[in-house]
């Protein structure tokens, strides 16, 4: 998180690093700056940015067209955590020299599938040599009225979508599910049912790309308040950690008033989209499960990272 947790040493955590990115000259035209799932501008545009490197976010289990698809899905998946639609993208684009001609028509056939799903257009970008294959992708997109990680209250419910562990259960699990490798390889954000959920007047929302505990952790510090998660409400059958701890989820995490819990079933059943409650946000400063500590992370950028 922004400002968090500086040191002094030479190790240098992925909250220190963006702390020491945050400006501190601010703009009338920048309505929510970093710190949420896309920045808003004055006119409620959403734009949010994410990268995939090869050797971190992709091995040969993915196909170059899972890699083109996948950039986008990633992305996609901010912009729905806002309640808001993609509209619009630039690309940065880096491949060794020479170029591979399969590569790069695998890739641009999966980001063409993708944008075509999700109704993005392609506006601009960049080409450069690198030592390794990796993408970067800017989405735009918009929101009539965007739900911030910073507006959950003591008291809400908390809820998540969808099965949480899958992406953990393709990379970890010696005999992985179809259903599993389907969802690493082409992960679906939820776009139309969170608008759905910004419509209804949802308080708070976050997607899951860094597993439950740490995006809870997340949603707690901007709202200023903590919560309380139900181990055994966690849906999926993997390992608790496979479904708190690793990542990649790309479901949705939000918060309700308890009034609102009738109409959210019935929006989910319309949207035939899985819906867990699984636990509530209370004055507490931290995020805890019932009866037992989070399990430890298994998954970090920077391996000296706690958090
Ligand atoms: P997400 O996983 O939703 O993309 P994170 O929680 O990882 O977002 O990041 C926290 C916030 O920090 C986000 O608002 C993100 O845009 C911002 N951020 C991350 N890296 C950088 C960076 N290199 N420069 C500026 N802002 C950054
Ligand atoms: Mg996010």
């Amino acid at each position: 998180m922004p400002g968090s947790r500086a040191g002094s040493g030479p190790y240098m955590a992925e909250s220190e690093i963006i702390g020491a990115l945050t400006p501190a000259v601010g703009s009338a035209a920048v309505r929510v700056g970093i710190g949420d799932d896309a920045a808003v501008l004055a006119d409620g545009t959403l734009v949010t940015v994410d990268a995939m490197v090869e050797g971190v976010h992709f091995d040969a289990r993915l196909s170059p067209a899972d890699v083109g698809w996948k950039l986008v899905a990633v992305n996609v998946s901010d912009i729905a955590a806002m309640g808001g639609r993609p509209t619009w993208a630039t690309l940065a684009l880096s491949l060794p020299d020479p170029p591979d001609r399969t590569w790069v028509a695998g890739f641009a056939e999966g980001l063409a599938a993708a944008c075509r799903n999700w109704n993005v257009t392609l506006v601009g970008g960049d080409t450069t040599r690198s030592p390794i294959r990796a993408a970067s992708l800017t989405l735009g997109g918009a929101a009539v009225r965007p739900v911030l990680r910073s507006t959950a209250r003591a008291g809400d419910d908390l809820w998540v979508t969808g099965r949480l562990g899958l992406a953990a259960e393709a990379l970890l699990s010696p005999s992985p599910t179809p259903d599993a490798l389907a969802h690493l390889r082409r992960p679906a954000p939820r776009v139309a049912f969170a608008c759905a959920l910004a419509d209804l007047g949802v308080t708070a929302m976050i997607d899951l790309s860094d597993g439950l505990s740490d995006d809870l952790s997340r949603l707690c510090t901007a709202s200023g308040c903590g919560a309380e998660v139900d181990p055994d409400a966690v849906p999926g059958s993997g390992p608790l950690a496979w479904r708190v701890a690793f990542g990649e989820d790309y479901e949705l995490l939000f918060t309700a008033s308890a009034a609102d819990r009738d109409a959210l079933r019935s929006v989910a059943d319309m949207y035939a989209t899985p819906l867990s409650l699984i636990g509530r946000l209370d004055a507490r400063p931290d995020a805890r499960m019932s009866g037992m500590p989070w399990p430890a992370p298994l998954f970090r950028h920077f391996t000296q990272d706690r958090g």
